[in-house]
């Protein structure tokens, strides 16, 4: 997959997913823009990868627009910057309900509707939101992340509908457990991991470069009939029901799973 002469912006592209987009995105030929908030050290961030930083925070729509001036046209976006917070439902505050849906929903919208502008005007372009499983079940603990993973669904179908006659393919990747920042602490509980990897076919978490390359392809002319769509990258995660792994014929091996 070559992006040679095209222009991606990635938001939430300091740490993570975004960051590995954005590398898969630069090897690819790509000239890349990350954005993300100024404690993040963006700007070092992106000197040390060798791409260009724009300090940003998604719920600004004045910093969004300095970031799409700043990245010129961009004929690929990555609205991929996100928060999760973990509450009971019972004890979820007001205020994390707000931060919550202002990064995950409010920021990816503000971010396909200036990417929508930016791109019809061309007509072309390709925008990949990163989604979640979270977008279709109901993990605990998560109720306002899992509602604006839910509500992501709403964005990526209607633009899709409506940038499709603009030349504009809008498509989602959904990962499910993968290795960053936000999941660092469950990577780290062999008991966590062991009993959470045991209900994936495919047995261990995932890592934010096979999210990446999901991203790519979707934002790739190898899907030019594509758009509206949520993949799954998630070990497969979201076809097991009622589980993968016993221990009558499988061992957990410190990270994943396999036959004995
Ligand atoms: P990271 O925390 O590693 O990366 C997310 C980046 O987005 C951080 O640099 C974060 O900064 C930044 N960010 C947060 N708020 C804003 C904002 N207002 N404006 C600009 N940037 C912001 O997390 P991941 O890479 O894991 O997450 C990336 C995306 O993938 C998220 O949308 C997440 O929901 C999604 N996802 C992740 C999964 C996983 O298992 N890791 C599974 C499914 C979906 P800061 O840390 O300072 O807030």
């Amino acid at each position: 997959m070559r992006f040679d002469g095209l222009t991606a912006l990635v938001t939430g592209g300091a740490n993570g997913i975004g960051l590995a987009i954005a590398r898969a995105l630069r090897d690819s030929g790509a000239r890349v823009w990350i954005a993300d908030l100024p404690r993040e050290n963006v700007l070092d961030v992106a000197a040390r990868e060798s791409i260009q930083g724009v300090e940003c925070d998604v719920t600004d729509e004045g910093s969004l627009d300095a970031a799409f001036a700043a990245a010129g046209e961009p004929d690929v976006v990555m609205a991929n910057a996100g928060i999760g917070l973990d509450s009971a439902l019972e004890s979820t505050s007001r205020e994390l309900w707000d931060r919550t849906l202002a990064v995950n929903l409010t920021g990816v919208f503000l971010t396909v509707q200036r990417a929508a502008r930016s791109m019809k005007t061309r007509r072309r372009g390709s925008i990949v939101i990163t989604a979640s499983t979270n977008s279709y079940d109901g993990e605990e603990q998560l109720t306002a992340y899992n509602a604006t993973k839910a509500g992501l669904l709403g964005i990526l179908h209607t633009a899709a509908n409506e940038l499709g006659p603009h030349g504009i393919r809008v498509n989602a990747v959904c990962p499910g457990y993968i290795r960053t920042r936000l999941t660092a602490a469950g990577f780290a509980n062999q008991e966590f991991a062991k009993n959470y990897f045991r209900n994936l076919p495919l047995g261990r978490g995932g890592e934010p470069h096979e999210v990446a390359a999901a991203a790519l392809f979707l934002a790739s002319d190898h899907a030019s009939f594509i758009t509206g769509a949520g993949i799954f990258v998630d070990g497969g995660q979201m076809a097991a029901k009622f589980g993968t792994w016993r221990e009558e014929s499988a061992q957990f091996a410190g990270d994943h799973w396999e036959l004995k």
